[in-house]
């Protein structure tokens, strides 16, 4: 059976969902089609998503068509989840981008084109909304061939639109008028088609229909169909033209293992599910997995085909399909089951901020610190920290909406009411220029580690190097071993207390005492040298900068400008088209946070900004922000040493 990971893909309030829910209930998934406006979406069945009628976490619902199953993956729209959609592009076999035939092309629709091109993955378009007042397809579909620089082939007759009445009727190659349209569509992507085509040899349609998905399924032909989502108009034409025409192409063509985790959800009785797409081999209950790049193992106890928040129990998964795993407790997102090869890099959306969690009441505290734990394992970019002293818990976000999600998420999940501090930017530090640290622990005996660190600079997004020259003899391999581990932990606080990136440490000299050296004093000494070291470098704060696409009507251009220079932005020359000023910024994420809401409110809701993380950038120094400190400070070499000691003791 061909099985095709169709996403359902859109700016927020398009029809996604409501798109969804008609697919499912027209194949004949579900006997019902549930209602956003109600609450009732299948798709949406995260409390949180009922409520305020947002998708948040890409879901997966099944569906059988003409002997197809079609997958449906109804992705979220909004911006602080991109994340989940980038996740969710990877796994697709095609797209259906859903847009509004009365908001029109939107700055967020063309990010997604951008991003469905980019993943090479195939796309419908559905031109939705055709039955409300203000539907205009016919000028969308001309602003679509003017902007996507693909053409689109329309393959249905609307009637009757902007009422409730409306109808579409699918476009056949039967027809001499869309035979014609296709066929010079066809001819103009496929030389060998086109030289027939003049040739004026006869044509038969299924040869056509054929070369059609051949030019769909490489996104080189765009099919467009209009259609009302809320009227059910529409949808079993799309129905027909995702089975017929979409090919699933990233599957291996041998029978090796190879599994991607694309999403992680939790269930009461079976714990952490972890939500695959199989690109080769197959999975059964019971089979023993090794989750990379972990290495971490777990036994698979039942696989499961999921429609919104249901599920039945399939016992195997195989190549080309999705399904979810339950019995790996350890599994995280993005882990690959065995071949990874064939997996295009992921790009992660960093969070930028951290925030505060605050029980709402003291005896919650440790609660709340392993319910964040938990949701922490299964999305690591949380790096949830607790420190029971301070009685303190920071996690890492991406942005305001994932905070309003991850308190609901606490309450829904684990009854805990939760509170977060405002979000404060992440910066990190790394050494103004070379340096050496030194620090010789002798005394009080017994005692005796010496060590002696070169630390110098490397570029922006270099990351963290090591070595080590000094012989066994002078220093056991064991305690250079200790050194590296204690660098290596001290780098999570420097002197700003933010986190060293972008440098090289060398052990250049150090010396043990064969009879006074207790086990565990390379631990101790080690970081006081890293911080003498950096130090006599000095340490320059890094702030994180975003990527900017910001589009607004023309008259606010002056406006934007003046904007980004306030911003101590840079940027590109902006381009002007029918009337919209766009241009692309790189901005210091601490000076355009709540940009987009300033924006709208500046634009009257008209301007759009979307952003992209976009690495470290050194800060100027009146501008940056300590962090508090964790702990002791090594620099506080007196005190550092009782509190070591006494915890080595202890
Ligand atoms: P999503 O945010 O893309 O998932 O969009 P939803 O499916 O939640 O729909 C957003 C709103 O538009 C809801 O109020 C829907 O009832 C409404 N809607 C969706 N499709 C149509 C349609 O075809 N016609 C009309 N009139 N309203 C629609
Ligand atoms: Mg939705």
């Amino acid at each position: 059976m061909k099985i095709i990971n169709l996403g359902i893909v859109a700016h927020v309030d398009a029809g996604k969902t409501t798109l969804t829910e008609q697919l499912l209930f027209q194949s004949g998934a579900t006997r019902s089609a549930g209602s956003v406006d109600q609450g009732t979406a299948r798709t949406d069945f995260m409390k949180v998503e009922r409520e305020r009628g947002i998708s948040v976490r890409a879901s997966a619902a099944a569906l059988d068509w003409n002997g197809v199953r079609l997958n449906l993956i109804d992705t979220p729209g909004h911006v602080d989840f991109a994340a989940e959609v980038e996740r969710s592009l990877r796994i697709l076999d095609g797209a259906v981008l859903v847009i509004s035939s009365v908001e029109g092309l939107q700055p967020q629709t063309e990010l997604l084109w951008e991003a469905l091109a980019q993943t090479a993955t195939p796309c419908i378009l559905f031109l939705n909304k055709a039955d409300r007042a203000g539907s205009a397809s016919g000028p969308l579909l001309e602003q679509l061939r003017k902007r996507l620089g693909r053409p689109p082939l329309l393959f249905t007759e609307l009637s009757g639109e902007e009422s409730r009445a409306c109808t579409v009727r699918a476009r056949s190659l039967s027809e001499p008028d869309f035979f014609t349209e296709a066929a010079e569509f066809a001819a103009g992507e496929d030389d060998a088609f086109l030289e027939r085509y003049l040739s004026g040899a006869e044509i038969p349609p299924q040869e056509l229909s054929g070369l059609l998905g051949e030019l769909i399924s490489k996104g080189r032909i765009l099919p467009v169909l209009t259609g009302s989502a809320a009227q059910g108009v529409g949808v079993r034409e799309l129905l027909d033209l995702a089975a017929a025409y979409l090919t699933p192409a990233k599957n291996r063509t041998d029978d090796q293992l190879s599994a991607l985790v694309y999403k992680i959800t939790h269930d009461k009785t079976m714990g952490r599910i972890a939500h695959v797409r199989l690109f080769g081999g197959a999975i059964r209950s019971r089979d023993g997995v090794t989750l990379q790049p972990s290495g971490e193992t777990g036994k698979v106890t039942q696989v499961r085909r999921y429609s919104g928040g249901r599920y039945t129990d399939i016992g195997e998964v195989r190549a080309g399909d999705v399904a979810a795993l339950c019995g790996l407790s350890a599994a995280r997102i993005y882990d690959v089951i065995g071949l990874s090869e064939n997996l295009a890099d992921v790009r992660l959306s960093a969070p930028l901020f951290r925030v505060q969690a605050i029980p709402a009441a003291p005896e919650e505290l440790y609660p709340l610190s392993g319910a964040l734990a938990e949701l922490s394992a299964e999305d690591p970019q949380l790096d949830v920290q607790f420190d029971p002293d301070a009685r303190e818990i920071d996690v890492s976000v991406t942005g305001k909406i994932q905070l309003e999600v991850l308190t609901a998420l606490i309450q829904e999940r684990y009854g805990l009411s939760a509170a977060f501090s405002t979000p404060t930017v992440i910066y990190k530090e790394t050494p103004a220029g070379p340096g050496n640290g030194f620090d010789a622990y002798t005394m009080p005996k017994p005692c005796w580690a010496v060590v002696s660190l070169d630390i110098e600079p490397l570029p922006r997004g270099a990351g963290f190097q090591y070595s080590a020259h000094v012989p066994n003899d002078k220093l056991f391999y064991r305690y250079q071993n200790h050194i590296e581990i204690a660098v290596k932990r001290a780098l999570k606080q420097g002197l700003f207390n933010w986190e060293v990136v972008d440098l090289r440490v060398t052990l250049a000299d150090g010396e043990h005492h064969t009879v006074h050296t207790h086990p565990m004093d390379f631990f101790l000494a080690t970081p006081i040298a890293f911080m003498k070291g950096l130090q006599n470098c000095g340490s320059t704060l890094l702030e994180p900068m975003q990527l900017s696409r910001i589009i607004v009507p023309e008259e606010y251009s002056g406006r934007v400008i003046g904007d980004l220079v306030e911003m101590r932005g840079s940027y590109d020359a902006p381009v002007i088209q029918d009337g919209s000023f766009s241009v692309e910024a790189l901005l210091p994420v601490s000076a355009s946070m709540d940009y987009g809401i300033r924006l709208a409110a500046q634009t009257s809701g008209r301007g759009l900004i979307s952003t992209r993380f976009a690495g470290y950038q050194a800060c100027p120094p009146d501008l940056g922000q300590p962090a508090r400190r964790h702990g002791v400070n090594p620099l506080d070499r007196d005190r550092w040493i009782l509190t070591m000691r006494s915890a080595m003791q202890g």
